[in-house]
């Protein structure tokens, strides 16, 4: 009924050459490697499984997500395969979203890092972006009430 799953990772010895995006060097040893998924029933039986692509970098040994499948890759120059190698900040801005909804409860405090994570997840899907929104959602709330508070208060 209930399947586990099993994470592993494969790695190839055969180098390519990129141009890394976390730290931008051009021209630099970059190894694929394949991070696989797999769901299996009773530990025995897979039943489901997913493979994505990485690229580490020799450099910075940052990690980006190769849209290409590994057997590609070696067929293309470092040009051509820069638009397929994407930086994996998916952490990053997972974190940066839940510290923007912590700190957006504190009106203009909170208004910096609801932006910067707004800039890192504005063009994901899932839950950091929708962590975003409710962030920007209280901000301008706050933003609001402050506006009504101006128009609203006797002079004295
Ligand atoms: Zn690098």
């Amino acid at each position: 009924m209930y399947g586990t799953k099993i994470k592993t990772q494969h790695e190839y010895d055969e180098s390519i050459e990129i141009h890394c995006p976390l730290c931008k060097t051009n021209n630099v040893d970059g190894y694929p490697f394949v991070y696989v998924e797999k769901v299996k029933w009773l530990i025995v039986v897979t039943i489901g499984g997913k493979q994505t692509p990485f690229v580490k970098c020799s450099k910075c040994n940052g990690k980006m997500i190769s849209k290409m499948s590994i057997d590609e890759l070696p067929a293309y120059t470092a040009d051509e395969l820069a638009p397929f190698l994407i930086r994996e900040n998916g952490f990053a801005g997972g974190v940066l979203a839940i510290f923007a909804l912590a700190l957006s409860f504190l009106p203009i405090v909170g208004l910096l890092p609801v932006l910067a994570s707004l800039a890192i997840n504005y063009n994901r899907s899932g839950w950091q972006r929708v962590v975003t929104l409710i962030a920007i959602a209280i901000q301008f709330v706050y933003f609001m009430m402050m506006i009504g508070v101006q128009i609203t208060a006797p002079n004295s």
